[in-house]
């Protein structure tokens, strides 16, 4: 499994919103800038097939329209979108929004098709998706990928709760909400981590979503289980 941060930044800073690549045609995350932040990152959007969304704040799922537009006038229109029940009209609404006059011809040249449920399978992965404790936004999904002995997890927007604990229980990578200082009802701060990297030895925490304060922090602790990654940087997890 190859997995690319295409963003590790929070909303108000220099970095891309926090989104993944996984392999060649998985997304985690698709949020404003997307399109442009994989073009920058020398990757087509085109050779996306599967998108899988953690949840409905603008830095998560913004740039749908401008992908959902690319495919459509693409050989390449296969997509399968993995979200919840509301995000398929939030999606829909935003992408009228945004292109009112082609809207109509957006949907009926996309091979489109959403997927609602909690366990489900792409290529040679078995993932899971769970739910995480995002605050007042609810519901809020983590996913958990399966292949061979390799478990692989993206915890979304999510403060430290039960699920997170398991997935990191059961994870050789964790790519984590590690956004604040200290942790509140709706992100997990670098206190929560502290504690996950010091339980779950085994897990490597890769910290994202991060403010800027947060990132500098996290690199001066140089916890050997925990990675702050950059923009565009690759993990091989074999
Ligand atoms: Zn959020
Ligand atoms: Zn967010």
């Amino acid at each position: 499994m190859k997995v690319q941060v295409v963003g590790s930044g929070s909303m108000w800073n220099a970095y891309n919103s926090a989104s993944y690549k996984i392999d060649h045609n998985i997304l985690v995350d698709v949020p404003n800038g997307m399109c442009k932040n994989l073009f920058r990152q020398k990757l087509n959007p085109i050779e996306i097939e599967h998108v899988l969304l953690t949840h409905f704040h603008g830095d998560h799922y913004f740039d749908m329209p401008f992908f959902y537009l690319l495919k459509s006038k693409s050989e390449k229109n296969k997509v399968t979108v993995y979200c919840s029940k509301e995000g398929i009209r939030k999606i829909k609404k935003i992408t009228l929004l945004a292109f009112p006059n082609s809207c109509k011809d957006i949907f009926k040249e996309l091979d489109l098709k959403y997927q609602l449920q909690n366990s489900f399978q792409i290529a040679s992965y078995k993932i899971e998706k769970v739910l995480v404790d995002h605050g007042r936004m609810a519901p809020a999904y983590g996913y958990l990928f399966h292949q061979n002995n390799k478990v692989v997890g993206f915890t979304g927007d999510t403060s430290l709760c039960e699920t997170v604990e398991k997935m990191a229980s059961q994870c050789d990578y964790l790519f984590c909400d590690g956004m604040l200082l200290k942790g509140t009802k709706s992100h997990m701060g670098i206190d929560n981590i502290t504690y996950l990297c010091q339980k779950y030895p085994n897990c490597i925490f890769v910290v994202s979503h991060l403010e800027d304060e947060t990132r500098k922090a996290f690199k001066k602790l140089e916890y050997s289980n925990v990675v702050v990654p950059d923009d565009g940087q690759v993990f091989d997890i074999e």
